[in-house]
C-alpha cells in the first residue's frame, strides 16, 4: 500500500486536469496518441522500445497507471498475453475492460498476416493466432492511428474539433511520409534478408523485400545450431543481403551468422523509442529507411 501511495505522488504531476489517460502496451501507440490528442492527452506505455514485449515484466507501478486510465490501447493476438491480464485484473477499472471504448486491441484493425489454419501452440510458438508485429509497418500503423482518433472522440466527445483537426494534420503528413519512404526503397525492391525473430513480414511487404528464413526455429524458440546450421545451407548462393534483428535479441549469434553467411547484420527500430532518435513514429520509420537503404 506504501508503494501504491508513493506511485500516486510520483505520477500525479504529469498529468494536467481534464486529460485522457491513455496507457499503451507498446510507445508506438502511446506515440500516435500524442500525435492525434496533443494537450488534450497524456499517454504513456507500459514497456519501453527496447524491450521484448512477448515477455515484458508485470510491475505494480503498472497496476497504478493502468487504474487511472481511460483508454488502454493493446497489440492483442497473443503478444501481451504472459503480463496484461493479470495487471488489468488487478487495475480494477471497468473504463478498459475488454468491451468498453476504452479497451483497444489494434489487432482488430489491420490486416493480419501468418494467421495459421488451426491454432498450435506446440513447441511455444508465440504466434499461434497470427503475427502480432504489424507496427513495423507504416501502413498498418497508420490504420491504427484512425482508431485510436475514433476512440479518443467517443472517450471526449467536447474534443471532436480538436481530434478530427490534429487528425488531418498527421494523415496529411504520415502517407506524404509513406510516399517518401517508398521512392527511397524503391531501387531496392526484391532484396532478400533473413530475419532473427518473424517481426518483420509486415514491414517487408510493404518494402517490397523478401523474407528467405528466420534464425528462430518457431517463434520464441531461440536458434539451435542445427536449425542455424539448415539456414545457411538454404541460403547459400541466393544473394541475401541483411540478417534483421531486434535490438532485444542477443547479437553474438548473429553476429557470427552473418560473418558466415556473408551478410550485413542491421539492428532495426521495431518499436518507437527502440533507439536513439526513434521517439516519433516518423523518426522510427526514417530510421529504418536510411539503415536500409544505406546498409548501415
Ligand atoms: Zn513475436
Amino acid at each position: 500500500m506504501k508503494n501504491i501511495i508513493f506511485l500516486m505522488f510520483v505520477l500525479a504531476p504529469f498529468m494536467l486536469p481534464g486529460q485522457v489517460r491513455v496507457i499503451a502496451t507498446i510507445p508506438d501507440y502511446a506515440a500516435l496518441a500524442k500525435e492525434i490528442g496533443g494537450s488534450r492527452v497524456n499517454a504513456e506505455s507500459l514497456i519501453r522500445g527496447t524491450q521484448d514485449p512477448h515477455y515484458a515484466d508485470a510491475l505494480p507501478s503498472h497496476i497504478m497507471r493502468l487504474n487511472r486510465a481511460d483508454l488502454l490501447i493493446s497489440t492483442g493476438l497473443g503478444l501481451e498475453s504472459g503480463w496484461l491480464p493479470a495487471l488489468l485484473n488487478n487495475a480494477r477499472n471497468r473504463k478498459i475492460m475488454p468491451g468498453s471504448p476504452g479497451y483497444m486491441e489494434a489487432a482488430h484493425f489491420v490486416e493480419l498476416k501468418d494467421v495459421p489454419q488451426k491454432i498450435d501452440r506446440s513447441m511455444g510458438d508465440v504466434h499461434p493466432g497470427g503475427n502480432p508485429h504489424f507496427y513495423t509497418s507504416p501502413p498498418e500503423l497508420f490504420k491504427i492511428a484512425g482508431e485510436i482518433k475514433n476512440r479518443l472522440i467517443q472517450i471526449d466527445p467536447e474534443g471532436r474539433d480538436h481530434y478530427e483537426k490534429r487528425w488531418k494534420e498527421f494523415s496529411a503528413k504520415f502517407n506524404s511520409k509513406m510516399d517518401e519512404w517508398q521512392k527511397k526503397i524503391e531501387p531496392f525492391k526484391g532484396t532478400k534478408v533473413v530475419v532473427y525473430h518473424e517481426s518483420w513480414v509486415y514491414l517487408l511487404d510493404w518494402l517490397g523485400f523478401e523474407k528467405v528464413a528466420a534464425l528462430e526455429p518457431k517463434p520464441g524458440i531461440p536458434p539451435s545450431a542445427g536449425h542455424v546450421a539448415g539456414v545457411l545451407k538454404e541460403i547459400e548462393n541466393q544473394n541475401v543481403k541483411f540478417l534483421l534483428q531486434e535490438i532485444y535479441h542477443p547479437t553474438s549469434l548473429s553476429r557470427r551468422f552473418a560473418k558466415k553467411a556473408g551478410v550485413k547484420l542491421v539492428v532495426l527500430p521495431s518499436m518507437t523509442g527502440a533507439e536513439k532518435n526513434t521517439d516519433s513514429v516518423f523518426d522510427k520509420f526514417e530510421t529504418i529507411i536510411n539503415k536500409l537503404t544505406k546498409g548501415e
